[in-house]
Order: structure tokens, then sequence, then C-alpha cells
């Protein structure tokens, strides 16, 4: 018999804590199912990420020698957001915004129609086990060619993105750049959300939240260094989408027990628990809950309330 989720907790019940119900906001697609199920398809080894990395220049190279060569076409794309799925409802995910990178709809013709009624299909396929809620990724590094950016909006037109996400190097474009973009999505009743502060500064995580008009942060993690970014995140009810693994493998957080993910937390800032990328970091919903508990960062009922909390209501 599966034990409640706190208790499940407690005694190390990993299949109990799969069961019960929860929600998942920081999942990118094309590193969205484990490095096994990728090499089942594949049929042939792929070689293992080596951590800690020295953050995401690091991941890029590793994904660009070993897992991109193999991992570029439109079959393997389908694959994979298949697989995702249905790791997702395995690990008892009822609701996942996965987000979906425009540069991927390459791989179904020009534009992104094919890209966008393969993800519409999949969400219907699956609608009874788990709402799969698409969302529109978009790197840093792309956003000045133009092409990329037009895709953007041919997906916000399509209708079937939930919400917009922003990522890559920080630095890499200025807010001022996806203005037009982030306005355009919200006039279409996107959930508007970027990364910030994975490496970058408590400070911009504000800045851009504001030029952005931002719902949700993925990571945020660096408001933790500014009591006043921490309070105007709580009062505005800004939440902050967290990947603890992600940050400690890739050198944003010194360790588990040390992530800053409890002094948000302490802070009134809202915070929720993802896995970012599992084809690099191996873990699932379920096993980033047990984690935190098992470092001693959260109690139980801390944990379960979390997990309550993000899967209340439509945020
Ligand atoms: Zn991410």
């Amino acid at each position: 018999m599966a034990l409640p989720f706190a208790r499940a907790l407690e005694s190390g019940d990993l299949p109990s804590i799969r069961r019960a119900p929860k929600a998942e906001y920081h999942r990118h697609h094309y590193f969205g199912t484990r490095i096994e199920n990728a090499e089942r398809w594949l049929g042939r080894a792929l070689d293992r990420p080596v951590f800690p990395m020295r953050g995401l220049k690091e991941m890029e190279d590793y994904a660009g020698r070993a897992l991109y060569p193999y991992l570029r076409s439109r079959e393997a794309c389908e694959y994979i957001a298949r697989a995702a799925v249905e790791e997702a409802i395995e690990d008892g995910v009822r609701r996942l915004e996965m987000s979906f990178d425009v540069r991927s709809a390459s791989h179904f013709g020009t534009g992104i129609e094919g890209f966008s009624s393969a993800i519409r299909k999949l969400a219907e396929r699956h609608r009874e086990r788990i709402e799969l809620r698409p969302e529109l990724g978009i790197p840093r590094e792309y956003v000045g060619g133009g092409e990329m950016v037009r895709r953007a909006h041919a997906g916000i037109e399509s209708g079937v993105f939930r919400s917009i996400d922003l990522y890559g190097d920080e630095n890499a474009c200025s807010s001022n750049a996806v203005i037009p973009l982030y306005e355009h999505a919200r006039s279409a009743g996107m959930k508007l959300k970027a990364h910030l502060g994975e490496f970058g500064g408590a400070e911009r995580v504000r800045e851009t939240a504001e030029a952005l008009g931002l719902d949700e942060v993925q990571h945020g993690i660096a408001a933790a260094e500014s009591v006043d970014v921490m309070r105007w995140l709580s009062r505005n009810r800004i939440r902050l989408n967290v990947c603890p693994s992600s940050n400690v493998m890739l050198g944003a957080a010194a360790s588990l027990a040390a992530h800053p993910i409890r002094t948000l937390f302490d802070n009134g800032v809202e915070v929720t628990v993802n896995t970012d990328d599992p084809m690099i970091f191996g873990h699932s919903v379920s096993r980033e809950y047990l984690n935190l508990f098992e470092a001693g960062v959260f109690s139980a009922a801390e944990l379960d309330a979390m997990r309550i909390a993000s899967i209340a209501g439509q945020p």
C-alpha cells in the first residue's frame, strides 16, 4: 500500500513518493527524458556527463559532443517528447509545463506549424493522465538573429503554447530586445517566464522580472542574496521554479544542504521543485523531493505543503 507523501519521504519509500500527484514547471523538452531511454531508443551507449560542471558553457560543450550528434532529427525530437511525458506520468506528475525550443521546429520543415501540431497531438493523446502545458522556449543567443524571433511570434499565434520562456547566457541579450515578444505572448494570454538568477545576480532578477512583467522565474536562486529582492518577489507573488540538482551539478549552488531554496522559502518566496534536464542530471521530480528531505533542507511536512501548493489552482 502506498504511504502518504510525508510518511513516504521519512521512510525513503520512493515508489510511494512517485504515486503522490505533483506538478512540474521547469523542464526542457530536448533533455526531457533520462539518458537510459535515449540510449535504448538509439540502440547505442552515450557518453555520460561528469560532475560538477562549471556552468552552462561546460554543459553545452558536453551536449554538443555527446548528445546533439545523435538526437538532431524529427524522430528523436518526437521520441524524447513522448518519453518525457510517459516518464512524468510514471513519476506521478499530473501537470507538466515543458518548454519546446524554437530551434527544434527546424526538424519539422520551415515553419512552426508541423512542430506545434505534433506537440498539440502529444498533449491530446495523454490528456486523461497528465495536463501537458507546452511552453515556447527561446535561447537568448538567438534573439538577435531575427528568424527565431519570427518563429516565436508564429508559435504564439499557433495557440498551442501556454507559456513562454527565455534561457541561455543571461548576458546574451538585453530585456529590451524581447519586450515585443513578451507583449505579444501576454496579449495571447500566455504565462511569462524567463531563466534568471542561476548565474546572474539578485538585482538582475528584479530588473528583468519588472521589465518583462514576468509571472514566474526559472531558477532565480540568486534572489536569496538580497532580502530586498526576496521581499519584492514575495509581495508581487512571483514564483521561482527551482531545480536543486541542476544548480548543484552546474556549480550554481555549493551543495544540496546549502541550497538557497531554504532561504527563499524562509523569506516568503513561493518555490516549486523541478528537474530542468533529466537527460543531463538524471533525476525525477520525486527524487528531487527526496533528495531535499535527505539533505535536511526541508521537513517532510514542508515538502508536502510545497507539493500540494504546486498542484492547487491554475498557476
Ligand atoms: Zn532550465
